[in-house]
């Protein structure tokens, strides 16, 4: 039996950002990352497989949901904003240490915008605008309803648009986008300089159970020979992205009961006309369709993957039972539990306007998917555009007292008492603020040593701002902004 400090089960962006922390807090440690496919980010983290939106709250209008007295909720945006400024310092240190290569190879400056049409939507807008713009974090924000001003911040979503309509946008000059495939597959590529560090690609973790001396006993699938191992654990991290649920239940720690899972799958338009692809600069993210689920606000984007300029419009959401990209349509039947299928049933039941919108955008056709865009593009030639498959997202759905169910947005960690064991479940913002989530994770799961000097001291080197508000500090949030501006190179 393989024994080993630290297990991560899949090589996506979430265990690759754990393995960095866990190799500078315990240098000494061993970690095991297993990875069922043949090569690590494959999935959700892999860059054509999600938007590659460096989430900061700049442009997405789900992060500031009106309250009922129409003003406007910041504590959501400024949470985000300060966990991605978080991603950013960790990243800048490791490429000064040599430890991240080239940023411009995983992320680039790209200006965030929000873009809606109607009085409703821009009435809204412009108090989103006021809400967020006195925050340090916000500070660069401008807004404008003058048609002349949108058309220079974004070219391609004013022309030919009818005159007699109007329109506002936000711009957030330093937004970015981030290639969280590029970026995961660096991360393990340093890991592995470690001797401490072992990647095994092609093993599939099919069970795990912990055992009297509280350590896990992982029963792995070796998919190359067809060989069955066992592999002991102190502390197991499921990164499995969509296939983390599953895994979740397999360990059967009390704290996950109640879990289930909603696959919902992803699809873009890609642009492949180069000339269409150079005349934008920006992510223009619009408002979401009634009923839409958070993560499907449409948004015309520029990409920069493996180096060349890109150009998508979507999502739009599609219908599959697999939890993964590469995962098996028994995937959704297989989770149903006794103990989840209140919930499951609860949420089908009361989430109508949801269910309604994925019928409607799976049924849709490629010519009303370029109708979608044309809200957006209006000068849109089909022939330039070509569908592309993106990564499947599992929404949590958990158990709720009234409701029975409810489904829940964002990501959650859910971690075993003894701290043993922790599972990532959900999307959004997901991988923006990968370092936020597996900070937290540690915190939860050793508080003992999260306290001590050493790693408050080591958190302290690597970011000078740790434990501070950076929405209340000016002075602090455009010191952090700018240097690790520099070192990213955003410009
Ligand atoms: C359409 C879409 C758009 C998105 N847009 C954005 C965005 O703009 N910005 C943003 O920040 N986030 C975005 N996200 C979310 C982001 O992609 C995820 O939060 C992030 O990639 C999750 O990383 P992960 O490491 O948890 O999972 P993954 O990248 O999915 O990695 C999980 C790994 O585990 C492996 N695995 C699974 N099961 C097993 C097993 N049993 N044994 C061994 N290995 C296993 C898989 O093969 C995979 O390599 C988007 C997601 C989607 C789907």
């Amino acid at each position: 039996m393989e024994k080993t400090d630290f297990l991560l089960i899949g090589g996506g962006i979430m265990s690759a950002t754990l393995g960095m922390l866990v190799q500078e807090f315990w240098p000494d440690a061993h970690i095991l990352m297993l990875e069922k496919m043949p090569e690590v980010a494959r999935e959700s983290s892999d860059a054509w497989n999600n938007a590659g939106t460096g989430h900061a709250a700049y442009c997405e209008l789900n992060y500031t949901p009106a309250k009922p007295d129409g003003t406007v909720d910041t504590a959501k945006a400024i949470h985000i904003s300060t966990s991605f400024e978080l991603s950013k310092t960790f990243w800048a240190f490791w490429v000064e240490n040599g430890k991240l290569p080239d940023p411009k190879r995983f992320i680039r400056r790209v200006p965030h915008h929000s873009f809606v049409w109607n009085n409703q939507n821009i009435a809204f807008l412009k108090r989103r605008y006021e809400a967020l713009k006195p925050s340090p974090l916000f500070r660069e924000m401008q807004y404008s309803e003058d048609r002349r001003q949108v058309s220079t911040w974004l070219p391609l979503l004013m022309n030919g648009r009818q005159k007699t309509q109007l329109v506002a946008a936000t711009r957030m000059e330093p937004g970015t986008d981030v290639d969280f495939g590029a970026l995961a597959r660096a991360m393990i590529q340093t890991l592995q300089q470690n001797q401490e560090f072992t990647l095994r690609t092609e093993h599939e973790v099919r069970d795990l159970e912990q055992t009297a001396d509280n350590r896990w006993q992982v029963k792995v699938k070796d998919l190359a020979k067809g060989e069955t191992r066992f592999v002991s654990a102190k502390f197991v991290f499921i990164g499995a992205g969509g296939g983390s649920l599953p895994l979740l239940d397999k360990a059967g720690i009390p704290e996950a009961d109640g879990y289930a899972g909603f696959p919902v799958g992803g699809q873009w338009l890609r642009c492949n006309n180069q000339d269409v692809i150079d005349r934008h600069f920006a992510k223009a993210y619009g408002q979401a369709e009634v009923g839409a689920p958070p993560m499907s606000v449409p948004h015309l984007d520029t990409r920069f993957i493996g180096g060349k300029k890109a150009l998508l419009f979507g999502p739009f959401a599609g219908f599959s039972t697999k939890f993964l990209k590469y995962g098996s349509y028994f995937d959704l039947p297989l989770s149903v539990e006794l103990d989840n299928f209140i919930p499951l049933l609860a949420v089908g039941w009361h989430e109508f306007d949801l269910t309604k919108y994925l019928v409607e955008q799976v049924t849709q056709s490629f010519e009303e998917r370029i109708q979608a865009l044309r809200a957006y593009f209006p000068e849109v030639v089909p022939s330039d555009w070509q569908v592309e498959v993106a990564g499947q997202r599992v929404q949590i759905i958990k158990h709720d007292l009234k409701k029975g169910g409810i489904l829940a947005f964002g990501t959650e960690v859910i971690a075993a008492r003894d701290g043993s064991l922790a599972a990532l479940l959900g999307a959004s913002p997901g991988a923006s603020t990968s370092v936020k989530i597996m900070l937290d994770v540690l915190q939860k799961c050793f508080p003992v040593q999260w306290a001590s000097a050493t790693i408050q001291t080591k958190l302290r080197t690597i970011s000078s701002w740790w434990g501070m508000a950076l929405h209340q500090d000016p002075k602090t949030c455009n010191r952090v902004r700018a240097a690790s501006s520099l070192i990213l190179q955003l410009g």
